[in-house]
């Protein structure tokens, strides 16, 4: 068995430490079956980590299937972006890939065998007739007319159902189970529509669909799978998958298991709503940055490794919850504080002339690629005699507690020498157009000879060695907490969330930066750059404090 050391523990393993104690499986066999209708997003990755982590722990299996029984909602594109997301996330599952319509001729014959039974039924009640005759929460169903249909004449419907000649949406194929269940799903429930839609997989095989219901609890028992976690509000759906499975020849039973679904503030998760963003262009895409997709947490700069980590520190409960963005960022600033490399970049520059250093001259200085960790060594940064601060990590005059640079006073720059400003020129209307310095050339590295005491640090670049860059800063995507309570999610859509900077300033060993590769620009935050985009575009990953809280606050 696998190192038990760093495993989570749930109340899911739980039960498959019992199942595996007693004898009832010998080993675990789980899946991940995403409906190919919108990419992946970070609640996804919850259940992925979750499936895909108890095949690893257990030494099981983990299938990747796609619930492909919708065809008018799915495309191959998304098939594509899911198998490149999971297998980004860092896992691979065992076999081939699976696909719930692989299983359509199998599950006729189950369907098929229901009516043999005398257990499903052809149903030409209207959508508007069926849903009077189900009943309410309150108030039990009422029989169809069309259920006690002998079963010759429901064999010959259904065959006829499967050869086109009804009209999409004229009858259904019902199971025959409770019309007074106090479950809703267990009231005579759908299990095959007609449908006139070309399948990405069965092409125009097909004219009739099974229902999720119907297929989910069968693909799972004809891959052999022992345990089927999926999200709370199928809770109710196990009687109608216990239902199914109880009624057609079929051994393999597995056990259905519900956790709760992953919310995150500020955000919204539902694919639908995603897809309206995508389509609406409040986005750039479903792999836009800002998006909770796994291809926009990629682009922004989170690593496969941070998104694993998160999905451990939120784990598995049955509790319905909403976790905070700030849990989120953690993760990846943990991850990129650790591992990216540090590097400087201006945002917003201003120019230095350094008066008494040589006009032309480069000096090549070292610079480490992170604070402690020095197997990721050093980088050459070209020291000039003109350069770029921030704008704003200057002032003509500031209190103590300004800690950067002010007229006539010094102030370290980042892995160099200390510099003293010693007057500025401006524009006509004001504006600082240039500030000239004089630098200490015995004040490079950290222990400086002089052992002068200059409080402030800044980053800086060469300004004729520095390269430009486009960066875009994020902010959250929404205003509220919870934008899908809201009557109109749309209208919570933060119209800040996006600003690009046209032309930042960068060290020039930046130029070579491999995409989605994270570095930490310092005293700004960890950036990336960009996967899509062919100059050289950075994404803002996040901060380097948690700036949630003060939202909360706000
Ligand atoms: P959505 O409501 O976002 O469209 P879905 O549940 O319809 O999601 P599926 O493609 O059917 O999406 O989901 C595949 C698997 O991922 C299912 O087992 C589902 O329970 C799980 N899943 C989906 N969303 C979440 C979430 N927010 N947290 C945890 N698991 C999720
Ligand atoms: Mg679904």
């Amino acid at each position: 068995m696998a190192e038990t050391e760093n495993r989570p523990t749930n109340f899911i393993r739980n039960i498959i430490d019992a199942d595996l104690a007693n004898g009832k499986h010998q080993s675990t066999h789980t899946r991940f079956p995403p409906e190919p209708n919108g990419f992946l997003h970070i609640g996804h990755a919850k259940s992925i980590c979750l499936n895909f982590g108890i095949a690893q722990d257990y030494q099981g299996l983990c299938n990747l299937r796609f619930d492909d029984t919708n065809p008018e909602k799915e495309d191959i594109n998304y098939v594509k972006s899911i198998q490149e997301d999971v297998s980004w996330l860092g896992f691979n599952w065992d076999g081939e890939i699976c696909y719930s319509s692989n299983y359509f001729d199998k599950l006729h014959g189950y369907a098929v065998e229901l009516i043999e039974k005398g257990l499903a039924y052809v149903c030409f009640l209207s959508p508007d007739e069926a849903r009077e005759y189900r009943g309410t929460l309150t108030e039990p169903g009422k029989n169809s007319p069309y259920r006690d249909t002998s079963v010759e004449e429901n064999l010959a419907l259904f065959e006829k159902m499967r050869n086109g000649e009804f009209k999409e949406g004229e009858c259904v194929l019902r199971a025959k189970i409770d019309m007074a269940s106090s479950f809703m799903v267990l009231r005579d429930p759908i299990i095959y529509r007609i449908r006139f839609a070309h399948h990405h997989q069965t092409g125009d095989k097909w004219c009739i669909y099974p229902m999720y219901d119907f297929t989910h609890c069968i693909s799972d028992a004809l891959e052999g799978i022992t345990h089927s976690l999926c999200t709370l509000e199928f809770q109710d759906n196990r009687r109608l998958y216990d239902w199914v499975l109880d009624n057609i020849s079929l051994e393999c039973h597995p056990q259905q298991i519900e956790f709760s679904r992953l919310n995150l503030e500020y955000t919204v998760m539902s694919k639908r709503k995603l897809n309206d963003l995508v389509v609406e262009n409040h986005v750039d895409g479903w792999d836009d940055p800002r998006m909770p997709t796994i291809a926009g947490l990629r682009r922004r700069g989170y690593t496969p490794a941070s998104i694993r980590e998160f999905c451990k520190r939120i784990g598995i409960t049955k509790q319905d919850n909403m976790v905070e963005m700030g849990m989120l960022e953690a993760c990846i600033r943990d991850d990129l504080n650790n591992n990216a490399p540090r590097a400087m970049a201006v945002i917003d520059p201003v120019r230095i002339v350094i008066e008494n250093f040589e006009d032309g001259k480069v000096e090549q200085l070292v610079a480490p690629n992170h604070p402690s960790e020095e197997s990721m060594g050093t980088r050459e940064l070209p020291f000039t005699k003109e350069l770029f601060i921030e704008r704003e990590d200057f002032r003509v005059e500031a209190n103590k507690k300004f800690k950067r640079l002010v007229l006539g006073k010094e102030v370290r720059l980042r892995n160099a020498y200390v510099i003293k400003a010693e007057r500025i020129e401006e524009d006509a209307e004001g504006n600082i157009t240039t500030i000239f310095c004089s630098y200490d050339p015995d004040t490079l590295g950290k222990n400086p000879a002089d052992g002068r005491k200059v409080k402030g640090v800044i980053h800086w670049v060469s300004a004729t060695h520095c390269v430009e860059a486009e960066v875009r800063q994020y902010d959250r995507l929404f205003n509220v907490p919870n934008p899908a309570a809201a009557e109109s999610f749309v209208e919570t859509l933060n119209p800040d969330s996006l600003t690009v900077i046209k032309s930042a300033k960068l060290e020039p060993s930046l130029a070579q930066a491999a995409v989605e590769q994270g570095f930490q620009f310092e005293r700004l935050g960890y950036y990336c750059r960009d996967n899509k985009e062919e100059g050289l575009v950075f994404n803002q990953t996040v901060g380097l404090r948690d700036s949630w809280a003060k939202i909360e606050q706000a």
